[in-house]
């Protein structure tokens, strides 16, 4: 690292998303068939009728999990379901998962085959093969990298470039919960180390709680989308939070929206989460991550389609790009929407419970 000396710039300056564009700046697409490069949920590859979906993620331990809290079978469902999420706000369908490892030696056959209980549970509810991977070891705790394939009808996929103006705004299941979870999860975690005598009560919390250790991947929307014969306009997934996903549709869409606030969908474990920590649930839904819900937006027409759906919540409009990104308040103000975004580069987490992305 000798030659960075002269001139260092820390990466918490740039941010994760500054450093992704940063790696992809400059960067061409050579292969008529590499359709859709860096910037999106997933890469998309031309394979003749239909185009292929690619991703990956990776959950490391001590930024993404805290092992004194997460199952490992959990773990496994999750490291596949994020993928399976970013292939799903493509409008995708998966197929395939390869599954990488970077084991420590404080893990044991008996951990290893647990945690792929959770691996093979998740490929088996989404429908996927699991067909390969790579194992190494890890002086960093347990490293979990997934790379997920999938498939969408050329004509089918969405991306977070075309939402259009008057377009509504939507979110499937409900947001903030995996946040509260987490603060849950980390007050019983120092309560525990405090007194160990002290046993967790988290039964009143347990669907918070799964939604952080155990979340699903939205596939049962995407299925009903094509069966209401809906594409959405633009879609993602929403893994950093709302806030941070709703200017990432905007920006590459290139227009503004409004998001109402009486409209976030937060379930009442939440709210009486929120409320027991003195935490604002509506901050919780716009900033606080790890739900991999569905964020997508429809054109008007297709509105009357979904009107009565349980479970797609109708959350704002997409307007010009130079009336900017608002959230109009219940007392109807509107205010320049903040996308905190979760950085876990910065210094000040380097140290911090799971992170985000
Ligand atoms: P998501 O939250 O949907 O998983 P990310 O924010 O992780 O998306 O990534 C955004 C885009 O940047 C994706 O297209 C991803 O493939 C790409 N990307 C992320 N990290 C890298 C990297 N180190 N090199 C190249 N592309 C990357
Ligand atoms: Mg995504």
């Amino acid at each position: 690292m000798a030659d960075e000396q002269a001139s260092r710039t820390e990466i918490g300056k740039l941010g994760e998303f500054g450093l992704i564009k940063r790696i992809g700046h400059g960067l061409q697409l050579k292969h008529p068939s590499s359709v859709l490069g860096i910037g999106d949920d997933a890469a998309a590859i031309d394979i003749g009728d239909r185009y292929q979906l690619i991703c990956t993620d990776m959950l490391t331990e001590s930024i993404h999990f805290d092992l004194s809290y997460t199952p490992l079978q959990h773990l496994g469902y999750k490291a596949v379901a994020v993928n399976i999420s970013d292939i799903a706000a493509m409008n995708g369908v998966p197929k395939q998962v390869t599954v990488s490892l970077g084991l420590s030696n404080r893990f044991s056959v008996e951990a290893v085959d647990v945690l792929y209980q959770g691996i093979q549970f998740a490929c088996e509810s989404f429908g996927v093969d699991l067909v390969g991977g790579d194992t190494t070891a890890s002086r960093a705790g347990l490293i979990l990298s997934v790379t997920a394939i999938g498939e969408v009808n050329k004509d089918r996929m969405s991306r977070r470039n075309g939402a259009k103006e008057n377009d509504i705004v939507c979110v499937s299941g409900d947001i903030g919960a995996a946040y509260m979870g987490l603060q849950v999860l980390e007050r019983e975690k120092v309560t525990y180390q405090e007194n160990p005598e002290m046993q967790p009560q988290l039964d009143k919390y347990d669907y918070i709680v799964k939604r952080l250790l155990r979340p699903e991947a939205r596939m049962d929307i995407v299925h009903e989308l094509r069966d209401l014969d809906i594409i959405p306009t633009s879609m993602i997934d929403i893994s950093d939070g709302l806030a941070s996903e709703v200017f990432h549709l905007c920006e590459q869409s290139k227009v503004g929206m409004n998001i109402y606030e009486e409209n976030l969908p937060i379930d009442e474990a939440t709210y009486s989460a929120a409320a027991e920590f003195r935490i604002d649930p509506n901050t919780c839904a716009l900033n606080g991550g790890e739900d991999y819900e569905l964020l997508f937006t429809i054109s008007q027409q297709d509105f009357e389609k979904v009107k009565n759906h349980r479970d797609i919540h109708f959350v704002g409009y997409v307007h010009e790009q130079s009336k900017g990104v608002n959230l109009i308040t219940r007392g109807q103000q509107a205010v320049p929407m903040q996308a905190q975004g979760w950085g876990h580069f910065n210094s000040e987490n380097d140290s911090s419970a799971p992170g985000k992305s």
